[in-house]
């Protein structure tokens, strides 16, 4: 058997973007240790291909005990953190576990990565800790301004990144991508919603008039992108991971009722969101120059992505479930 070149520890493993790169990595001479939560929207589902070529860690990261104990027993050289609480309007209704996973969490993983000197740290940030930008694009210096509760925490989480950085000599590099889409997303996210709801002849909710406008990334060229930071970015830096593809929230909509065949008139404009970033645009060119880019075109990810929740409609009606009971509670609540 050929010698596995390293131990890497990722966090956020069974979730949408964290378990495409466990895949890309299981394919690689990488021992792969996955920490999760497991929380609503963590599945080991989305592993069930590579059982054997993980080892699984049942843990919320906000554990500071259970986190050092982890670290002290299976000594990873590198970590890959994604463990996060994601979704913007839940951040909204309610910012609390965002601070706790999102900073504190961090802060427990940094502490035990410097005390068991692990060869380097990435920690995957977003494309909202800018804040939202009318022209133009954001490069690796611009400020940061978040714009809702989750951006800030993830904001909040780079900064006391870069201060190991700084203090420590901590070897962290910071990863920013701009919006994900593809197989296995959660589908209370703006793509596999729009999906869900059309394939259940629903009317698709679009905040405000649908002039929003993200940069779109398929989900394994993200993942690529990360392992090429992990292998040649240089620590203490920071790079932005940007497709270059950006697409007003209405138009995409209206691309995957053309895919599904479905009619425009399902398209339902709703209350905007409240704080609503108008736009986010990266400039890519420090990443581009380590020598990666997407290989994915818009048209190919997106037909692919449509074509994946139509065959996996059992796993997407165990989510289905979960969400109508959320959006039942959250109704309540008001
Ligand atoms: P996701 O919500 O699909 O998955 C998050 C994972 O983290 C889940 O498996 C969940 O169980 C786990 N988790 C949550 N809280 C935890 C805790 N306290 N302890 C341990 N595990 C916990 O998220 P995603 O879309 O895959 O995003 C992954 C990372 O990428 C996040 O840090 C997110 O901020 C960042 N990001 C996502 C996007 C995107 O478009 N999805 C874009 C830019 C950056």
């Amino acid at each position: 058997m050929r010698k596995k070149l390293h131990k890497v520890l990722i966090t956020g493993g069974a979730g949408f973007i964290g378990s495409e790169f466990v895949r890309l990595l299981a394919g690689r001479r990488y021992e792969i240790i996955v920490v999760d939560k497991l929380t609503y929207a963590g599945d080991l589902e989305r592993l069930k291909t590579l059982e054997e070529k993980y080892k699984f860690y049942k843990l919320d990261i906000c554990d500071r005990y259970g986190i050092e104990k982890i670290f002290k027993q299976e000594r990873p050289d590198i970590v890959v953190h994604f463990a996060a609480q994601t979704h913007v309007d839940r951040s909204i209704k309610d910012a609390a576990v965002f601070i706790e996973t999102n900073i504190k969490g961090t802060q427990n993983l940094l502490d035990a990565a410097k005390k068991y000197r692990i060869k380097k740290f990435i920690h995957i940030s977003t494309d909202e800790v800018y804040g939202e930008i009318k022209k133009g694009k954001f490069n690796e210096d611009s400020h940061l301004q978040p714009g809702n509760p989750y951006a800030a925490s993830k904001a909040a989480a780079d900064l006391l990144i870069k201060s190991y950085i700084r203090t420590y000599d901590f070897p962290a590099v910071i990863v920013r991508p701009c919006n994900n889409y593809g197989p296995w997303q959660y589908p209370e996210k703006l793509v596999p919603l729009t999906i869900v709801k059309l394939l259940d002849n629903k009317q698709v909710p679009i905040y405000g008039k649908g002039v929003n406008k993200r940069e779109w990334l398929y989900v394994a060229d993200c993942a690529g992108g990360i392992l090429k930071i992990m292998e040649s970015g240089k620590p203490g830096e920071i790079y932005n991971l940007g497709s270059g593809i950006e697409k007003m929230n209405l138009n995409l909509a209206k691309k995957i009722i053309k895919i599904l065949g479905s009619s425009e008139h399902l398209i339902k404009f709703v209350t905007d969101r409240p704080g609503h970033d108008l736009r986010y645009c990266l400039d890519s060119t420090k990443i581009n120059k380590l020598g990666w880019k997407p290989k994915t075109s818009f048209d190919e990810g997106i037909n692919q992505t449509v074509l994946w929740y139509k065959e996996n409609s059992q796993w997407l009606e165990t989510k289905i479930e979960y969400l109508r009971k959320y959006w039942r509670d959250a109704y309540r609540k008001k």
